[in-house]
């Protein structure tokens, strides 16, 4: 790949970062994602220039805010690094092609509903719902092969989570049964089953780490998006080499 188109991919990557972390907290607030400008929410002090410097304005602050000294959360960098590293990988696994488009609006959305399941455990429509619209279109134009797997990954991945949800008694959110549906739609069938079975994986691993530093009983909600969504990345780009490598282990 391009260096300097990588580069550009990278910047352009934690600056959307920037702005997908202001989407995330505040769509579930029902508050605007243009105003007020960002500020901190303790001493209310307006960000200057500076300050609105993707990652390195957090090491420039330390992360603290300039005014009061409240500690900024390590959640804003690490989502817009993130953002960034999503970018450069879309642009390096698939060059400039429809693909491309799709891979860059997927990795969006899912870095928008990591930070709202963290912050509210909660996947907002408002975010899901244009995205879907928007990606079933794309579907359309820039199908999977073949065309229709799309539409039964969309079917299986909203189905399964259902049933889940319905079994389990509401142990699975609403919003990552239908987070499931836009999965479907992106990667077809086989790579969101491979989704829910890496999720499902990284799920409990992580619930085990939170439950040992919280030290808290097996009834504490954990959001589940986030390892959704770690799942649909890999997936997306390394499924068809997941299933073949699992494979291999049976023969
Ligand atoms: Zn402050």
């Amino acid at each position: 790949m391009g260096i300097v188109i990588g580069v550009f991919f990278f910047l352009y990557g934690i600056v959307l970062g920037s702005f997908f972390n202001v989407v995330g907290l505040r769509v579930p607030k029902k508050e605007s994602i243009v105003s007020p400008p960002s500020h901190c929410t303790v001493c209310n002090r307006k960000l200057g220039v500076l300050d609105l410097i993707p990652v390195f304005s957090y090491l420039f602050l330390k992360g603290k805010c300039r005014g009061c000294g409240t500690r900024i959360s390590p959640i804003y960098p690490i989502m817009e690094l993130v953002t960034g590293i999503l970018f450069v990988l879309s642009y390096a696994m698939l060059g400039f092609s429809g693909e491309l488009i799709i891979a860059i609006l997927f990795v969006s959305l899912l870095v928008i509903i990591t930070v709202s399941d963290i912050a509210y455990m909660l996947i907002p429509n408002k975010v899901l719902l244009p995205f879907a619209i928007v990606l079933i279109g794309l579907r359309l134009i820039i199908p999977l092969e073949p065309w229709w797997d799309s539409f039964l990954g969309a079917i299986v991945g909203f189905g399964v989570l259902f049933l889940i949800a319905v079994v389990s008694k509401g142990g699975m959110g609403g919003g990552d049964i239908k987070l499931f549906f836009v999965i479907g739609l992106v990667l077809g069938t086989t790579n969101t089953l491979v989704t829910l079975f890496l999720a499902a994986f990284i799920g409990s691993i992580v619930g085990l780490i939170v439950l040992k530093r919280t030290g808290q009983g097996r009834k504490t909600p954990i959001p589940f998006g986030p390892s959704i969504a770690v799942a649909a990345v890999i997936s997306y780009f390394w499924g068809a080499d997941f299933v073949a490598w699992y494979g291999n282990l049976f023969y």
